[in-house]
């Protein structure tokens, strides 16, 4: 099968054996796969920092069909669509219990790693899925508009349901980075929330983005941003910070836009430091690390799209395509989600004509 391989150096289409079903597991032919930023910052970092061997097939958000069904697996069959849960766990602990695998504090140690981030992923045309717990049916919904659900929707989800309490129905709440991720996280907010959202983006066509998607407010990325936000919440701050970007001047940003008591959220996987001491951030301010999300968040997330409480906006792309998605990725050039169709012909991706057009 045809596979997008990262061997340390640069990404590479391959073709490798498909996986086969294995007692208890899944195989999917993939329908559609997302790209992450998260993708980047582990194609930037030394092959040696990783905390996994290379190559590996990339690709963690996945939808696919099951086409094989290992021995002793009951109420799955041949042909049905899902959606693929990534943050396995070891399935067997209380954490994991409780449906939060992407806390499992055993995962690590036994060597069970997310498949495109250790194990190998979807940006391929067959996954193999080590259990049946991490499926959940599709019903109904469109695979390529479904695949980012399954990173960009269930972190987002979960970040915001984590932030709720702190967030009351006529409070602010600013999100900096309108991405993959921000851009689902604003319609979120604005599906379980009526408090007033300021979206922020050093990029116009995002903020026009943000605004599509529900913001109240669309600021450029400057350091003006926590005035601006003093301004818009009668001098109090925003009870919430979403931080998807995590650079020294975004988390700064979110410090000082702050109000005493309220939480930031750091979502992003950017080189920036926040600084935490009493005098540093608000007052009772509370800092939180999100990581994906919970097994029922996966279910929330999708039932919120099934209703057409949140849509997302695709590029999509042919898997021969993907060095190209992910170049425009770097760029800042994708608007909301890049996705990997593996049955769709190459010949029409977006951006194609320009990258084109800059080789000569
Ligand atoms: P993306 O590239 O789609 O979006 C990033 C957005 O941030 C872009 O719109 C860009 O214009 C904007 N941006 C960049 N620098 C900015 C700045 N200084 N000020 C304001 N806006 C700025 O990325 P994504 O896939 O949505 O991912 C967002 C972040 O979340 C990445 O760091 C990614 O690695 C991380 N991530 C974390 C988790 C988790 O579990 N915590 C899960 C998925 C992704
Ligand atoms: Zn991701
Ligand atoms: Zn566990």
């Amino acid at each position: 099968m045809r596979a997008v391989r990262y061997d340390g150096t640069g990404l590479y289409l391959s073709d490798i054996p498909a996986p086969v079903a294995g007692p208890g597991q899944v195989v999917l032919e993939v329908t559609a796969a997302g790209l992450c930023h998260s993708d980047l910052a582990v194609m930037s970092r030394p092959p040696e920092a990783l905390p996994y061997k290379l190559p590996i097939t990339l690709g963690h958000e996945a939808v696919g069909v099951v086409v094989d069904v290992g021995a002793g697996i009951s109420g799955l069959a041949e042909g049905d669509t899902v959606a693929v849960y990534g943050p396995h766990g070891c399935g067997a602990c209380r954490t994991c219990r409780s449906g939060a695998e992407n806390h499992c504090p055993h995962a690590r140690a036994a060597g069970i790693l997310p498949p495109g981030l250790g194990a190998d992923g979807a940006l391929a045309d067959y996954l193999l899925v080590p259990h049946s717990r991490h499926l959940v049916p599709l019903r109904g919904l469109d695979p390529v508009r479904a695949a980012p659900l399954t990173d960009a929707g269930l972190t987002s989800y979960h970040a915001v349901r984590s932030a709720l309490p702190r967030l009351p129905p006529d409070g602010t709440a600013l999100l900096i980075g309108i991405g993959g991720l921000g851009h689902l996280a604003v319609q979120i907010l604005r599906a379980l929330s009526s408090a007033q959202i300021i979206a922020v983006d050093m990029a116009a066509d995002k903020r026009e983005l943000a605004l599509r998607c529900g913001a109240d407010t669309a600021l450029p990325s400057t350091d003006t941003v926590p005035d601006q936000v003093r301004d818009l919440t009668e001098g109090v701050g925003a009870d919430v910070v979403f931080d998807f970007v995590a650079s020294d001047a975004t988390l700064r940003m979110a410090a000082r836009s702050l109000r005493p008591g309220g939480e930031i959220s750091i979502v992003g996987v950017g080189e920036g430091r926040l600084p935490v001491a009493v005098n540093l951030v608000p007052l009772g301010a509370v800092v939180r690390t999100p990581y994906w999300g919970t097994q029922s968040d996966l279910v929330d997330v999708l039932a919120l799209a099934r209703e057409g409480r949140i849509t997302v906006e695709v590029e999509e792309y042919a898997l021969e395509e993907t060095p190209l998605a992910y170049e425009r990725l770097a760029r800042g050039n994708v608007r909301g989600r890049a996705v990997v169709n593996p049955a769709r012909a190459p010949g029409n991706a977006p951006g194609q004509a320009c990258a084109e057009e800059q080789r000569g």
